[in-house]
């Protein structure tokens, strides 16, 4: 595993800093603290008009969203339907939209949804989406990205092949996941934080998300 099972309480002032042996890197980015973040139900709210209500995002939830970045340096996966088909796409929808922290998005993933096949219809768990940007970019790359294979390889002091580095084991990290859905995976659950739809991120969840990321990972 790569993260304690209990979560440490300890005092939320104090974790900003970075993990020194961290050198986890995911393009130009040394990160080792993941948010997946969904947008509806989490970010975005029904906001009460008048006239009923409306659904957008609401600074409230930003606000807690950005106390959670500052204190974990975490950055953002987004794993939200508002996702499109690039990165860079999904950064200018984002900033069209409001979102405050655009330059905290290091990645979106996979829009997997389901498998069709004639006779056959399988939803696919967004858990499997997140699974799937874990696996490629962090657990595993060498899987991916086999030419890259000799990067990952760990050798002993005669020369000869030992194992290859999984960030899993060599490297500290740590994720949350932040959703109003349900449908994640049973070795996510210690990391799966899950909103009400209607009431969004609220300041309990966002101090244990960062309780989450700041637990000290092995
Ligand atoms: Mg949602």
């Amino acid at each position: 595993m790569h993260c304690k099972n209990i979560v440490k309480k300890m005092n939320i002032n104090n974790l900003a800093k970075e993990n020194s042996n961290s050198d986890l890197h995911i393009g130009n980015v040394k990160c080792s603290r993941f948010i997946f973040l969904d947008i509806d139900g989490v970010i975005a709210v029904p906001n009460k008009l008048e006239d009923g209500c409306e659904w957008g995002l609401n600074p409230e939830k930003q606000d807690l969203l950005g106390m959670i970045l500052e204190k974990t340096n975490a950055k953002i996966v987004l794993s939200s339907s508002w996702r499109k088909h690039t990165l860079e796409d999904t950064v200018k929808y984002m900033e069209k939209e409001g979102f405050r922290f655009c330059d905290k998005i290091i990645g979106i993933t996979i829009r997997a949804y389901h498998y069709v096949e004639k006779g056959i219809h399988l939803s696919i768990p967004r858990g499997v989406e997140i699974k799937q940007w874990l696996d490629t970019n962090v657990i595993c790359p060498w899987c991916a990205y086999p030419e890259q294979k000799e990067k990952y390889q760990i050798f002993d002091k005669d020369g000869s092949f030992k194992k290859m580095r999984s960030n899993r084991l060599e490297t500290d990290f740590t994720y949350v996941i932040l959703d109003d859905d349900s449908d994640m995976l049973y070795d996510q659950s210690k990391y799966f934080i899950h909103c009400d739809s209607m009431e969004g991120l609220t300041l309990e969840q966002a101090n244990k998300a960062i309780e989450i990321l700041c637990c000290d990972c092995k």
